[in-house]
C-alpha cells in the first residue's frame, strides 16, 4: 500500500487516474462450496487442513467472509489487446484479499470472479464454473510441469447463475458460477506501466517501478537508470524462460495480451489457453482470434517480444537513452535461444548442443506436422525408440490419420535413424538418456477434452473429475500405470466440441 490509492471505494465503473488500485469488497454470494483446493498451495501458504473443511474457508474464498487483516483491493491496469491500445482495463473481476507471508515468502491471494469492480466496465465481475475449473486446474499442472505459473489456492461454487453466451433452444442458458483463489507473489503486468505511461504520469510510473523493483526483485543491486536497467532485463529473460517452456510442454496461452504479462514472467491469467495436440505451429485455440490468428502456438516467442517492446516504450520516460532498453530486448532473444537449446538436448536425448541439433529439432517438428502426430505422445515416445535399431512403433500411437502416417512414414523411419546415430555419437548412456528425456517430455498435459470431462462432471454436481485431474498432473512426467486413459490422443468426440479444442474467450 506504498502506491497511491484510489480515493473513492466501492465499485462504480470508473476511469481511476494517478493511482494503481482501489479499495473493493468482494460481493457475498447465495451458497459458498469448496469443489477443490490445491494440497501444495495450501502447504505454500501454511494453511492447517482443519481450517481447510470448514465452512469459514469457503465463506473466505467466495467473497463472503474476510479473515482478520484482509483488506481487498482491484489493481488498476492498462494493456495492448490483439495488438491495439485498449486504454484502462484493471482488474475487472479480480479482487486480492490480502497479501500473506510464510517462511519468508510474500503471496499475494486474489479471488477472481468474486463480484463488480471499478474496472468492470460493461460486465458482471463472475466467472462460470467451467473458466474456473481450466483456470485452476492449469495453473496446478504448468507448477507441475516445471512452467512458470500464477498458483491457484481454491475453487469455489458460488450457488448463483451466471449468462454468458452459452445457449438454449434459442434461450441463454445460465451456467453455475464459481470463484477461484489465485496466488503469486505479485500479480502486477505489463500493463500495469503502460497505463501511466500512456496518461504521462510520469511521477506513478517511477513509483510503481520502484515498488515493484523494492518488493519482488529484491535481488537487484545499484540505483537509478542502471537499476531500472537491469530489472527491464530480468523481466526480458524471464518472459523468455517462461515462453521456452510454453513450447517445451505445447502450450498455448491464447490471449497474449499485455494485460496478461506478468512482470515476475509467471503465466498468468488461464482463458482460452490450449494444448497442442495434433502438432501444428500455426494453431490457436482462442476462437475470438480465430480471424487474425494471432498468438498462436509457434509464434508465441514473437508475441512476447512485441508485448517487451511496448513495456520498452511504457518504461522509456525513466530512462535518457534507449540502449538500456535495447540491451534488455536484445538479451531476450538470446536466452530464448538458449533456453530453446538446452530444451531441445533435453527433449531429443541428446547429451550436449551440437551445430546441426536445431536442424534435426526442426525436421522433427516438420514431420510431427505433416504426419498430423501427437506431440505429446510423440515426444514422449522417443525415449523408447532404440538408437541401434530405431523403429517406429513406439510412436504408433501418436497418429491421429493413417493417411498423414503413410504421407511421412519414409521420412519420418529416416529422421529416427539420423537421430539414432546423434544419440550414439555423443548422447549420454542409454538409463541416463531416458531419465533426461522424460524429464523434458510429460506424458501428461492438461488436455483441453479432459478438462471439458471434469467440468461437465461438475456441472452435474459429480467433483470425482477435478480431483482425479488435479492428481494426474501433480506427477506430469512419471508413468502412472492405471491412468493412460489420460495419456491418450484426443477422442474423434473431442474434435469439434465446444471447450474441447478451440475456445471463446466467454468466461
Ligand atoms: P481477459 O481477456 O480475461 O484478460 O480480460 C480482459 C479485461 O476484461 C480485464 O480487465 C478483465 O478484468 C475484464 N473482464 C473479463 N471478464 C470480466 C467480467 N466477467 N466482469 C468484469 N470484467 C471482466
Ligand atoms: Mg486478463
Ligand atoms: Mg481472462
Amino acid at each position: 500500500r506504498e502506491l497511491p490509492g484510489d480515493s473513492e471505494a466501492g465499485s462504480r465503473r470508473r476511469e481511476v487516474q494517478g493511482a494503481a488500485w482501489s479499495q473493493v469488497m468482494p460481493t457475498p454470494v447465495a451458497a459458498p462450496q469448496l469443489l477443490a483446493c490445491s494440497a501444495e498451495v495450501l502447504a505454500l501458504l501454511g494453511f492447517d487442513t482443519a481450517e481447510v473443511g470448514s465452512q469459514a474457508f469457503a465463506e473466505v474464498f467466495a467473497g463472503n467472509a474476510l479473515y482478520e487483516g484482509m483488506q481487498p483491493w482491484a489493481a488498476n491496469y492498462g494493456g495492448h489487446q490483439f495488438g491495439n491500445w485498449a486504454g484502462q482495463l484493471g482488474d475487472g473481476r479480480a479482487i486480492s484479499l490480502g497479501e500473506l507471508v510464510a517462511d519468508g515468502r510474500r503471496w499475494e491471494l486474489q479471488l477472481k470472479g468474486a463480484g463488480a469492480t471499478p474496472y468492470s466496465r460493461g460486465a458482471d465481475g463472475r466467472a462460470v464454473l467451467r473458466s474456473s475449473v481450466r483456470e485452476f486446474l492449469c495453473s496446478e499442472a504448468m507448477h507441475h510441469l516445471g512452467v512458470p505459473t500464477t498458483r491457484a489456492l481454491s475453487l469455489v461454487a458460488t450457488g448463483e447463475p451466471v449468462v454468458r453466451d452459452m445457449f438454449y433452444d434459442g434461450h441463454p442458458r445460465p451456467e453455475p458460477g464459481a470463484v477461484v483463489c489465485r496466488v503469486a507473489p505479485s500479480f502486477v503486468r505489463f500493463g500495469t506501466f503502460e497505463l501511466p505511461a500512456s496518461r504521462g504520469d510520469t511521477a506513478l510510473l517511477r513509483q510503481l517501478a520502484d515498488f515493484c523493483i523494492a518488493r519482488d526483485f529484491p535481488e537487484l543491486g545499484g540505483t537509478g537508470q542502471p537499476r531500472y536497467a537491469d530489472w527491464f532485463m530480468q523481466v526480458c529473460t524471464r518472459t523468455a524462460v517462461m515462453v521456452a517452456h510454453w513450447l517445451r510442454v505445447g502450450f498455448v496461452h491464447g490471449v497474449m495480451n499485455t494485460d496478461n504479462m506478468s512482470i515476475l514472467g509467471l503465466t498468468l491469467d488461464y482463458g482460452p489457453y490450449g494444448w497442442v495436440e495434433d502438432y501444428d505451429p500455426d494453431w490457436t485455440p482462442n476462437t475470438t482470434d480465430a480471424q487474425g490468428r494471432r498468438y498462436r502456438f509457434g509464434t508465441q516467442m514473437q508475441v512476447a517480444y512485441w508485448n517487451l517492446v511496448r513495456l520498452a516504450q511504457a518504461l522509456g520516460p525513466l530512462f535518457d537513452e534507449v540502449a538500456p532498453l535495447q540491451a534488455g530486448l536484445d538479451a531476450f532473444g538470446e536466452r530464448y535461444a538458449a533456453e530453446e537449446r538446452a530444451h531441445l538436448v533435453a527433449k531429443l536425448g541428446l547429451g550436449e548442443f551440437r551445430d546441426g541439433d536445431e536442424l534435426l529439432m526442426a525436421q522433427f517438428r516438420q514431420l510431427l506436422h505433416a504426419g498430423q502426430m501427437d506431440m505429446t505422445l510423440a515426444f514422449r515416445a522417443l525415449a523408447e525408440v532404440d538408437p541401434a535399431a530405431p523403429a517406429l512403433a513406439p510412436l504408433e500411437e501418436a497418429f491421429y490419420s493413417s493417411q498423414a502416417r503413410a504421407h511421412v512414414l519414409p521420412a519420418l523411419e529416416d529422421w529416427l535413424r539420423r537421430h539414432g546415430q546423434r544419440v550414439l555419437a555423443g548422447g549420454p548412456p542409454m538409463a541416463e538418456r531416458r531419465r533426461l528425456m522424460q524429464s523434458a517430455n510429460p506424458r501428461y498435459v492438461l488436455r483441453n477434452w479432459l478438462a471439458q470431462e471434469a467440468i461437465d462432471l461438475a456441472e452435474q454436481g459429480d467433483l470425482a473429475g477435478i480431483t482425479e485431474l488435479l492428481e494426474v498432473m501433480r506427477h506430469p512426467y512419471d508413468e502412472q500405470p492405471g491412468r493412460e486413459a489420460y495419456a491418450r490422443r484426443r477422442p474423434e468426440w473431442a474434435r469439434e466440441r465446444a471447450g474441447c479444442s478451440m475456445l471463446s474467450c466467454s468466461s
